[in-house]
């Protein structure tokens, strides 16, 4: 073909997995789509991982469901028509509501849906099903960095700067984020800073590839990266490093800040943390003698049950170091899913509505009310955060509907999420392949994927993005627009539920209009000529937003507020029954609960199954090689993976990735315990037992 001819057959679009959304082509034509590279796109610039290069082989037949299912009276899953499973859902979820009240049906939503789907979900759920009970994996992600980010800004968005900026800071602290194996191509920009003479300080009780990049490596003991924080803040404060000009002129709650670290003496940090007095010197020295400086999180500090407070502990460290309102410095997080941005944004959150717009703010439900045509007193409260409703189901909660989640692998505490699940009276699941919470439900919706249908996602950095469909649907699948639009129909909304993505992401322009995540000024044709378009962006001739808070904060007086926090432990630590941390996360070549990934050849070849990853020391005490089946056990339940022997680990600590169900679930161990700000669970930290599995 003439190259005119081959670039007309690819369509731009972005990577179905994680939040750095990546931009990439889909060539069609030979044998279905082919990923390629899209070098112009300035967040990754043509760089792919192995997950974005094979995203095209879930989208084959065989892989994917291909027609709905219900559970007929003989308890196995049958394929059956979209009007009779339509109905089924429908009657299922109003069945329970009249039985027991609205808000016994609740929704359970995901952070890698579009904002299309994130938005007519929360509406469908609020005005259609009119239950107070929905909420959404999001909240298992980053939920503890969107709380102290509100509470120190104002505002609540991953990165306030675009992530190209990390390349020119002068020091860089990176906090439980193993960006190299989660998102390789973002590593680039941590090279790019070393280059430029700047320096990386890595936070992470294991050895990661990204630590290994770093020129400091702090391994603290899990779940004290709060202490950790105090300290350094104990040192800058002790070191003269405090920028005093700035702390006056742009924040607030500096004294009690100040009086909290100067309790947390080094020594102190050290017998807590792990990490020596010289190294925790050595940070303070690169990170507060820099010009400039960003500490940013993911879910290693995030995901504790005093999550929020500990992201607090390390805005504090920039903003008394007036490392924050300024180019080049700032906090900012590494959110992990693929929409984790947007899909927080636009209401499926327990509470909040589109835009980040308040479930109990007067103006706010008017706001929203008159968009959707209904009076503000219809529309529910506040319901139930993530886990709470996982915990709730077939008591308070008897029916569920599960959109693009697979909380059987995901959830902590997952046997007994498992077990909640199968007490529902109703349990419908709309995903693209028969995932272990699909295998549960009543009904299995199955949707299209990403390059079969367009909408628009927000990547880490704030940043609107184009997802353009490339091919059509199969037959027997249908967007999860046309879903609820037939649910809704059915519930009696025949109106407001409209089935095309751009009439929806119209209707969320509205919808956040004045609201802090304001949409107002983007449309699908901006995005596809400006690459993208960073919110607040209240108007079509406004530019974006790519830099906030560099002349305010958006707090009421514009000052960014210092955190009051101290240290205090994890909820659950190691005792003579169970004397070993267990911290779970992620590996290259899976993702998430590897509902997709785990279907592609090329990365079960690379990443084949769980394993426990144990420190030598431990391993001898353990009499335990390489490869020998390993049971962990909390007091939740107990998982058996092989042994993998590294020095990457502390000696106190193992590891296990949780893309995995079945004998290997980490999740069947992690600990349901909520920060009570952000309600996030503390995946990151538990305690277990370790010992050779007995053969069956
Ligand atoms: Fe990029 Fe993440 Fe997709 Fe990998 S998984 S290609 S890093 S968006």
């Amino acid at each position: 073909a003439a190259p005119q001819e081959q670039r007309a057959a690819v369509t731009e679009t972005h990577c179905p997995y994680c939040a750095l959304q990546c931009g990439m082509g889909l060539a069609s034509g030979g044998v279905g789509l082919r990923v390629v590279e899209r070098p112009e796109f300035p967040v990754n610039r043509g760089a792919l991982c192995g997950k974005g290069r094979t995203a095209a082989e879930v989208l084959r037949a065989g892989v994917r469901l291909s027609a709905p299912l219900v559970r007929g009276a003989d308890g196995v899953l049958r394929e059956a028509g979209w009007d009779e499973a339509l109905d089924r859902v429908a009657a299922g979820l109003s069945g329970v509501q009249a039985r027991f009240g609205r808000d016994a049906a609740g929704v359970f939503g995901g952070g890698g849906l579009t904002n299309e789907k994130a938005y007519l979900l929360g509406k469908f759920a609020r005005i259609a099903l009119r239950t107070k009970n929905i909420d959404y994996n999001g909240r298992f992600c980053m939920s503890s960095a969107a709380a102290a980010h509100r509470k120190a800004f104002g505002i609540d968005r991953g990165l306030p700067f675009p992530l190209a900026d990390v390349a020119g800071t002068g020091c860089a602290i990176v906090v439980g984020s193993n960006l190299a194996d989660t998102m390789p191509p973002a590593l680039r920009y941590l090279t790019e800073l070393r280059d430029n003479g700047g320096s990386l300080v890595v936070v992470d009780p294991r050895r990661t590839r990204t630590a290994e990049q770093a020129t400091l490596h702090l391994q603290p003991v899990p779940g004290t990266d709060l202490a950790l924080a105090l300290g350094l803040l104990h040192l800058v404060i002790a070191g003269g490093y405090v920028d005093e000009e700035f702390v006056a002129a742009r924040t607030s709650g500096f004294e009690a800040a100040r009086a909290a670290a100067m309790a947390h003496w080094p020594e102190l940090v050290e017998r807590i943390t792990g990490v020596p007095v010289p190294s925790m010197r050595r940070a303070v020295e690169l990170f507060a003698g820099a010009a400039s400086g960003m500490v940013l999180t993911a879910r290693g500090p995030e995901q504790q049950s005093k999550g929020t407070d500990t992201v607090g502990a390390w805005i504090n460290l920039c903003l008394a170091t007036g490392k924050a309102g300024r180019r080049y410095s700032g906090y900012g997080c590494l959110t992990g899913q693929g929409n984790g941005q947007g899909g927080r944004e636009h209401g499926q959150k327990a509470d909040q509505l589109p835009g980040y717009r308040s479930l109990v703010d007067p103006a706010d439900r008017a706001h929203v009310a008159g968009v959707w045509g209904v009076d503000p007193e219809e529309l529910p409260g506040p319901g139930l955060s993530a886990y709470e409703l996982l915990d709730a189901l077939g008591s308070e909660v008897r029916g569920l509907l599960v959109m693009g989640s697979n909380p059987v692998v995901s959830a902590p505490r997952a046997a007994h999420v498992t077990e909640r699940l199968e007490s529902l009276d109703f349990l419908a699941v709309c995903d693209v392949v028969l995932s272990e919470t699909a295998l549960l439900a009543d009904v299995v919706l199955p949707s299209a994927q990403w390059a079969e249908e367009t909408g628009t996602t927000t990547n880490l950095e704030g940043r609107v993005i184009l997802r353009q469909a490339a091919v059509k649907p199969p037959p027997g699948v249908r967007t999860d627009l046309e879903t609820l639009h037939g649910l809704a129909a059915r519930l009696g909304r025949p109106a407001g539920f409209p089935v095309e993505p751009e009439a929806v992401f119209a209707e969320l322009r509205a919808a956040t209009a004045g609201a802090q995540a304001d949409y107002a000024g983007i449309s699908y044709e901006r995005i596809r000529r400006e690459d993208g378009v960073f919110w607040p962006c209240p108007a079509e001739d406004h530019a974006g937003t790519p830099r906030l808070f560099l002349d305010r904060f958006a707090t009421p007086d514009g000052r960014a507020r210092f955190a009051e926090v101290a240290h205090r432990p994890a909820a659950e630590l190691p005792d003579a029954e169970y004397p070993l941390y267990l911290t779970t996360g992620r590996v290259l070549a899976q993702y998430q609960s590897g509902a997709q990934t785990r279907r592609v050849a090329e990365l079960n070849r690379a990443a084949p199954g769980p394993f426990v990853e144990v420190h030598p020391l431990l391993a001898r005490r353990l009499g335990v090689a390489e490869g020998d089946a390993l049971a962990v056990t909390s007091r939740r339940g107990r998982a058996v993976a092989p042994a993998r022997v590294t020095e990457a680990i502390r000696p106190d600590t193992v590891f296990m990735p949780f893309h995995w169900g079945g004998e290997g679930r980490a999740n069947s161990l992690t600990n349901p315990a909520l920060d009570p700000t952000s309600r996030m669970p503390e995946f990151k930290v538990c305690a277990v037992r370790v010992e050779r599995a007995e053969a069956e």
